[in-house]
């Protein structure tokens, strides 16, 4: 193993993939439907890491260091034949820990298979337990009851779950504490996802943030709740425990309580390009080296002089004025996968 350090002396831990840019929802705060339309192209297949592409990349990161793996999207279960490359990952020695975020709509018909792939985790992303509000913030996509049964055939499956929510102002306040409550009872983990300033292509505005004091404000409504310490260096939700029972929430709070300092993350978007921090403009084709005559060392090189002159800190340095700025330029979250 030879672990790699940035600028700032972080090491390279985690990798994110992205298997497709291509989606079955329209969340507003990622894809929205004016932007995402029928027209949209997204990328063609030639154009996206094959399966073998990503094995050999994978092998390349676990030789520095990395030892959990995270399968993203766009939505990961559009792309065919999901578990095999869970398998793939899964026979690599030195891979730890594979997860997968997924918005759980396809989920029902594909825990079980990749539970057996070798899947380990799952984050299921889920805004509401109302229709109403649910079907407004996914471009009118996907139900409720859809997700809650993708949730339960993850947990009877014997997946580790937990369920990410995005919280946005005037959108869905009204639903963290159903939705605390809820995951509380059937023993979930809950994070909480302040609304971020990612893409393009969502109108972000610092208003419509909800922030982490306010969410914990109204989680206490609930029940009392107190932190407590990360479960390993970088983790990205600040933990909340009941003081109570049993059960914990988590919220990740990009905008109002950044975390650069010991953010470990590289992320691979479905084209193969590397970008080493969700804000990035700009990322490195490692497809076009994959598809070119060098050698597995030779990538390894690309990559660790990309990880070695990395400075980004962009959360740690966000003010309204910068993320106005840099609008327009920004890689759009369904191309990285968060
Ligand atoms: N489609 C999958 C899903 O929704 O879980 C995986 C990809 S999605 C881009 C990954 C995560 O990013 C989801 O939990 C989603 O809610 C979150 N996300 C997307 N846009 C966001 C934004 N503007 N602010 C905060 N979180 C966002
Ligand atoms: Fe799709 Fe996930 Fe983005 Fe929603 S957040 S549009 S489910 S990729
Ligand atoms: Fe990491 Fe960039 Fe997020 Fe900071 S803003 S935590 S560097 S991904």
């Amino acid at each position: 193993m030879n672990p790699i350090y940035d600028q700032l002396k972080r090491p390279l831990r985690d990798l994110r993939i992205s298997v497709t840019d291509r989606c079955n929802f329209r969340c507003s705060y990622c894809m929205p439907a004016e932007i995402f339309g029928p027209d949209f192209a997204f990328l063609p297949s030639d154009k996206i890491l094959s399966f073998e592409e990503i094995e050999r990349l994978v092998k390349i990161f676990v030789s520095f260091g990395v030892k959990k793996i995270r399968i993203t999207g766009g939505e990961p279960l559009m792309r065919r034949d999901l578990p095999v490359l869970v398998r793939m990952i899964r026979a690599i020695e030195g891979v730890e820990d594979i997860a997968m975020t997924t918005n759980g709509s396809l989920l029902k018909k594909y825990a079980k298979p990749l539970k057996e792939a070798g899947l380990d985790r799952v984050s299921i992303s889920l805004d509401s337990l109302e229709d109403e509000r649910f079907l407004a913030m996914n471009g009118n996509r996907g139900k409720v009851k859809t997700v809650l049964a993708g949730i339960e055939a993850a947990a009877s499956a014997g997946l580790y779950v937990k369920i990410n929510m995005v919280v946005q102002k005037g959108k869905n306040i009204e639903d963290i504490i159903p939705m605390a409550h809820y995951f509380k009872e059937k023993q979930h983990i809950l994070r909480f996802i302040e609304y971020m300033d990612v893409g393009n292509s969502n109108g972000w505005r610092l208003d419509d943030v909800f922030s982490k004091k306010d969410i914990i404000d109204e989680v206490q409504k609930l029940a009392p709740v107190k932190p407590v310490a990360p479960n390993y260096e970088g983790e990205v939700a600040s933990r909340f425990r009941y003081e109570h029972g049993d059960g914990e929430v988590g919220v990740i709070s990009s905008v109002t309580d950044s975390f650069c300092g010991n953010c470990s993350r590289a992320r691979i978007s479905a084209e193969g390009k590397l970008y080493t921090c969700l804000f990035a403009t700009e990322g490195t084709d490692l497809r076009a080296l994959l598809r070119s005559d060098l050698d597995d060392e030779a990538v390894a090189a690309k990559i660790a002089d990309v990880w070695a002159h990395r400075t980004d800190r962009y959360s740690d340095e966000r003010t309204a004025q910068t993320a106005s700025r840099r609008q327009k330029t920004k890689i759009e979250m369904s191309h990285i996968g968060g």
